[in-house]
């Protein structure tokens, strides 16, 4: 076996298994080995059984003495119970729901137990731990245990097993990354590395490992960064002419009066696509900030020069909305604004239009702005004279598609990104170092701030009240729940149980909605268009409303589970309401006794993304790699935001090897390793 060996060559790895890893990206044995966990349990503590204490989570290593089935009365469970002793004492241990555990487990068996030790009675006992025979090498429940992304009806176990199946062969990998970057910035050798991400012998190590793993990729985006600075420099684009006063009556025009930093953000993009450079910046502000206005001042100026623009939005849902917005804000200009995903197609002030004509208007230039999702970049979309190209909630696209937009054009549109991820400046020039930057700090005066409330199971009927009094006002809400459907082992609320629940027991009397990301995008548009109009009361939902929609009669955001999402992806929930003239409401709902309480009180202290994503560092429990609040920023997977030093390091040695290569003939390896990782960059 080498890493290149296909993974269902490996014992016990069937047709099934294999479908199932592809989804995970795993196909060979050296892709099991870049699978890496995301969090430890640590099971370090191993004790006898007589010193276990109520609270503390452990590995015991004892014999099964007596083990059975027994049905609960009032919950229909199976619970299975076990005694389990060693030389120093006995304990009980529980399982629910797993009745074949009997099967394989017998009375007489040597087995290691792990998980938390609970109190019943006064007697220690240990509930739903995980468990393996005892043999010579425990994988899941001694030391520090990896835990790994899965995909439906994968386990943990199964995982754990593969990759102990595959682990040597870490010793066969070579290093991409030069001696010298090695000990300069002291990093782990790769082998090592490997080894210990899933295997560590303590936290430290694993820490280790974790940084040089980390240093890879910040590296692998520095040089993509620097490599496509240095091709931008040599581009050119065409200069939008700035019409200060076609803009002085367009801002005045608008609804609202623009903050200080909308204005100096418009300003400062105005006076760069006037230029024969390409822009290339990052508009960032937190939620609610008003990104969208300013963008389109842009694009504004850019159809009084006669040229195109295009908006690409991260979702088809997100595409409409701005498709809405935008028509409404510019409803007095002359702009022409078209829709175009892989379901949809329309023209501002236009009735119906097939796709062939409207690909006609734009390609002819009749079309001042084009509006959609990444299928305008793959599409065979032809512009007849691109001069700006935005994108929204740009951590969602890649530095690929960055790429492909530039080169839609000759000369290269100005590219305008923009993003609601709190990076602070110097973090996301060492991030992003081709890109400039504009952050808007502000929020629109006049906002009323949410108030958030966190409300335990008891207080739940007191919440739907709240509820049904802001709808009787003629409000709106939201309910985000966690999963999509009944295999949520974690019993988490499902958003089609919670959507049939709440309309059937507690809200009959409204209409409800139901959203979630199983369904078909033109289904999805229907919800969402119906919540918009105000034509559904409640909008059921998980994670798809989670990026920039925008419904200003929205006042309550209730969050199932809320212990289950991290602070700064709540943040953004949250960010859903309180966008209109009202008072709005985010309710939280946390089990009371949850250590994960006091994490979310940080959402009652905090109203900023950012202090809210520092937070979810604080909090992250020890052992986790990675922490929830990086959950769509699709480029780092390894390092956090917070990995300062590492990514200056990261740049300083970028630096070095474009200095000494500047098209990496001599780093062959590292060419290869970006090539993988993106097989857009091309290298001149
Ligand atoms: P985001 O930055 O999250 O993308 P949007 O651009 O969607 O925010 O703006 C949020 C809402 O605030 C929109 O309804 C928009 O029309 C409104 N808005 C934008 N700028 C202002 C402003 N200066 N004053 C009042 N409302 C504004
Ligand atoms: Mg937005």
């Amino acid at each position: 076996m080498d890493l290149h060996t296909p993974i269902t060559q490996i014992d016990r790895v069937g047709k099934a298994m294999a479908a199932k890893l592809k989804i995970l990206g795993i196909a060979t044995a050296g892709d099991l080995l870049f699978h890496l966990p995301f969090r430890y349990d640590d099971f370090s503590q191993s004790l006898p059984i007589s010193q276990l204490t109520a609270g503390s989570r452990v590995n015991i290593v004892g014999e099964i003495e007596m083990i059975n089935n027994k049905r609960s009365f009032r919950r229909r469970l199976v619970i299975t119970e076990a005694l389990v002793s060693d030389p120093s004492g006995v304990v009980r241990a529980v399982w629910f729901n797993q009745p074949f555990l009997i099967r394989n487990l017998k009375v007489g068996d040597r087995i290691s137990l792990a998980g938390k030790v609970e109190e019943e009675y006064g007697q220690p006992v240990m509930v739903s731990p995980v468990y393996e025979k005892s043999s010579s090498q425990a994988l899941h429940t001694q030391g520090l245990v990896p835990n790994y992304s899965l995909t439906a009806n994968l386990t943990q176990k199964q995982l754990r097993w593969l990759i102990s199946q595959v682990i040597s062969l870490a010793k066969t990998l070579t290093d991409w990354l030069p001696a010298d970057i090695l000990t300069n910035y002291k990093l782990m050798d790769l082998r090592r590395a490997i080894y210990a991400v899933h295997f560590p012998k303590s936290l430290v190590e694993a820490e280790a490992a974790r940084q040089r793993l980390a240093f890879d990729e910040l590296l692998r985006l520095q040089l993509r960064a620097q490599i496509s600075r240095r091709r931008l420099k040599k581009m050119s684009a065409c200069p939008v002419v700035f019409q200060a006063a076609a803009t002085k009556q367009f801002v005045a025009g608008l609804p609202f009066t623009l903050t200080a930093d909308q204005r100096r953000a418009a300003w400062t993009i105005l006076k760069d696509i006037d230029r024969s450079e390409p822009m290339t910046r990052l508009l960032e502000g937190d939620v609610g900030s008003g990104k969208t206005v300013v963008a389109l001042i842009a694009i504004y100026n850019t159809a009084l020069n006669n040229l195109q623009s295009a908006l690409l939005a991260p979702t088809e849902v997100l595409a409409s909305q701005h498709f809405l917005s935008l028509s409404r804000l510019s409803a007095k200009t002359k702009l022409t604004i078209a829709l175009l995903t892989a379901n949809k197609c329309q023209l501002s002030g236009a009735e119906k239009i097939k796709r062939p004509e409207l690909m006609r208007q734009i390609a002819a230039g009749e079309v001042d702005l084009v509006i959609g999702t990444h299928a305008l970049i793959q599409e065979k979309v032809v512009f007849k004279n691109l001069a700006l190209a935005v994108v929204d909630e740009q951590h969602r696209f890649g530095v690929g598609q960055r790429q492909a937009l530039l080169k839609k054009n000759q000369p290269a549109p100005h590219l305008l990104s923009m993003t609601a991820t709190p990076i602070p400046r110097s973090l996301a020039l060492a991030l992003y170092d081709d890109l400039s930057l504009s952050i808007i700090k502000e929020q629109p005066s006049g906002r009323i701030p949410i108030i958030t409330k966190i409300f335990a199971e008891e207080e739940r009927s007191q919440a739907y009240e709240f509820m049904r009094q802001e709808i009787t006002k003629g409000r709106q809400a939201f309910v985000i729940c966690p999963l999509i459907d009944e295999s949520d082992k974690l019993g988490a609320k499902s958003a089609t149980a919670e959507y049939e629940r709440l309309a059937r027991d507690i809200f009959p009397e409204f209409k409800l909605g139901l959203l979630h990301g199983k369904l078909k995008s033109v289904d999805k548009e229907k919800v969402f268009q119906a919540f918009t109009r105000g034509q559904t009361d409640i909008l059921v939902a998980t994670a798809v409303v989670e990026v920039g929609i925008d419904v200003p009669n929205a006042t309550v955001m209730m969050i199932e589970s809320a212990e289950r999402f991290g602070l700064a992806q709540l943040h953004q929930y949250r960010g859903r309401v309180g966008r209109g003239e009202y008072q709005s409401y985010c309710l939280l709902s946390a089990a009371i006794a949850d250590k994960a309480k006091d994490r979310l009180a940080m959402m009652l202290k905090f109203n900023n993304g950012f202090d809210l994503a520092k937070a979810d560092l604080k909090f992250r429990g020890p052992g986790e790699v990675y922490g929830t609040l990086q959950k769509g920023f699709s480029e780092l997977k390894v390092a956090s935001l917070f990995d300062f030093v590492l990514m200056s390091q990261a740049k300083e040695a970028a630096q070095h090897l474009l200095t000494a290569s500047p098209n990496l003939h001599d780093f062959p390896l590292i060419k290869e390793k970006l090539g993988e990782a993106d097989k857009n960059v091309h290298f001149e």
